[in-house]
C-alpha cells in the first residue's frame, strides 16, 4: 500500500520517500506502529494535494460496487476474479 501511494505521488511529481520499508521484520520486538511503513512528502506545501489525490484513490477503491459473476456469485468489488469459477469481471 505504502508503495502504491509513493508511485501515485510520483506519478504526480510530489517529491516523497518512503521510509520504514525494511522494518517489518521487527514487528513482535517494536511498537507495531513505529514498524509501518510510511510515505514522506518532502514539501510541506505539496501535503494537501498529496493528501487529496490519496483520498481519491482510496475513495474509488472502495466505490467499486460489488459484482455478479455469471455463475451467480456475489463477488466483493475489490476482487476482480470470481473466487468460485475464477472468471474475470467483465465490465
Ligand atoms: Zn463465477
Amino acid at each position: 500500500m505504502a508503495g502504491h501511494v509513493h508511485s501515485l505521488l510520483k506519478a504526480n511529481e510530489i517529491d516523497c520517500h518512503l521510509r520504514n520499508m525494511n522494518l517489518s521484520g521487527g514487528i513482535g520486538e517494536l511498537p507495531i506502529n513505529e514498524c509501518w511503513p510510511e510515505v514522506w512528502v518532502n514539501d510541506e506545501s505539496d501535503y494537501a494535494f498529496a493528501k487529496r489525490l490519496i483520498d481519491n484513490v482510496l475513495a474509488d477503491a472502495e466505490n467499486q460496487g460489488d459484482w455478479q459473476c455469471q455463475c451467480g456469485e456475489l463477488i466483493e468489488g475489490q476482487f476482480d476474479v470470481c473466487w468460485s469459477c475464477a472468471t474475470e469481471r467483465s465490465n
